[in-house]
């Protein structure tokens, strides 16, 4: 057995959000990716097999919950419960089955609080305002036959557990927010929408459901009774009497009735991941795939440190694990600003300072790499699209492409072709496992 065990390689498994992108004019049609110098990565590629990466399906634009969840080698068709129950896992609040999560964010309504004004209250509301909302409704609302948690987390974003004492609830509601509709557990944006907050119901097919009916009123009576606290909230009149826009309402979404229940990675592969990781969602995955989260700083602004660092303790943490997976936030932000000279920029930070920092220092017989991305975020679009992003796998065993750099262009003609991100898992496994 510990003759088997030494002969297992190590997997380096990394993730750049939202590196993929599109052809840019003032990048001479380059990506970001392609337009970046980057020659770290690029040798590596040169030594590897490259394709193209569907996260989880190819006509789906993900938000990194479920591409993450399939990049670890799950069906997230299968497992994902919605993003509710994993966003309130994720911020410590405890998710039985039957009890109802779903994420929330505080928004501003005229004073019929039907019609709202802004879906963000304007986007300044403080941490320290939203902790005091939150502090409010949880002491002063009550709801019929149940209890319930509210927490604020960034801005004017929260998640909401609403716990029966009674029978189970079930998840199959509809949204309270308009501008979001679900396909399933699934949360997509609506296109066009009045912009009313929306009576909950329970959705087609749930109709006769005591659990969803009984779930789809107490958010109803969660939605109206929180306004009429934050109506009179103090916190808000000062907002009012400084031209803000006050927090009056709270718009929820993506409700579910219990987290997804996933086979451990270690069952299923026999490997025990450790996880860089830094958002709370990406913590939840980590920990309920049964990986470890390797304490790392988050993102301070100093993105050279920043990922020197994460180099650093990624060379001293793989003693722990048999791999390490790790997801590095930097590209998809400026996706989002369509900032594509940042976006290069922070490629290129991530080059000199993560991988120059890391792949030198390995025994390139003893790993197997994989360098992908959660999803595509292209500047033109601002938004995460179902284009499919660039992979790399390196190993020894491997025989590498004529890959001459790591990029969208080079993939498409890789050996790896088009892979969905589910199957990418078992792949690295079999490397590790020289098999
Ligand atoms: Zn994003």
């Amino acid at each position: 057995m510990i003759f088997e065990l030494k002969n297992v390689k190590k997997i380096l498994y990394i993730v750049l959000d939202g590196l993929g992108d599109l052809p840019i004019k003032e990048l001479d049609n380059k990506t970001p990716l392609e337009a970046a110098n980057k020659s770290n990565l690029d040798k590596l590629a040169q030594k590897s097999q490259v394709g193209l990466l569907y996260s989880v399906a190819k006509d789906i634009a993900p938000e990194s919950d479920i591409a993450v969840i399939s990049l670890l080698g799950y069906d997230a068709h299968k497992y994902y419960t919605g993003r509710g129950p994993l966003e309130a896992f994720a911020e410590g609040l405890s998710v039985e089955d039957g009890t109802l999560a779903l994420r929330v964010n505080f928004a501003t309504a005229q004073p019929d609080g039907k019609a709202i004004k802004d879906r963000r209250v304007g986007r300044n509301l403080t941490t320290e305002e939203a902790s005091a909302l939150s502090k409010e409704i949880n002491s002063k609302v009550t709801l019929t036959n149940a209890t319930f948690e509210f927490k604020n987390t960034i801005g004017h974003r929260g998640v909401l557990v609403i716990r029966p004492m009674r029978a189970k609830l079930s998840g199959w509601i509809t949204n309270t927010d308009p501008a979001y509709d679900r396909e399933g557990v699934f949360g997509v944006a609506k296109e066009e929408f009045q912009n009313l907050v929306a009576v909950s119901s329970p959705m087609p097919g749930h109709e006769k459901s005591d659990a969803a009916k009984e779930a789809a009123f107490l958010l109803n009576e969660f939605t109206q009774k929180s306004g009429v606290v934050l109506l009179e909230s103090l916190v808000n009149k000062k907002r009012i009497s400084e031209n803000k826009m006050p927090a009056n309402i709270i718009l929820s979404r993506d409700a579910g009735d219990h987290l997804p229940k996933f086979p451990s990675i270690k069952e299923r592969f026999g490997i025990q991941f450790g996880s860089f990781v830094s958002m709370p969602v990406e913590k939840g995955i980590a920990l309920l795939t049964g990986m470890s989260v390797v304490e790392v700083p988050s993102p301070s602004g100093h993105l050279d440190v920043d990922y020197s660092v994460w180099a650093k303790i990624a060379l001293e943490s793989m003693q722990n694990f048999d791999g390490l997976y790790i997801h590095i936030k930097g590209p998809d932000e400026p996706g989002h600003d369509g900032d594509f000279l940042k976006k290069k920029e922070i490629i290129e930070a991530i080059d000199k300072h993560f991988f120059k920092n890391l792949i030198p220092k390995l025994n390139l017989d003893e790993v197997v790499i994989a360098v992908t991305a959660d999803h595509s975020t292209p500047c033109a679009i601002k938004a995460h699209s179902a284009d499919p992003v660039p992979l790399l796998v390196y190993s020894k065993d491997i025989k590498p492409d004529t890959a001459g750099s790591f990029s969208e262009k080079e993939a498409k003609k890789g050996s790896l072709k088009e892979i969905l991100g589910k199957d990418l898992m078992p792949i690295l496994v079999k490397f590790a496992k020289g098999q």
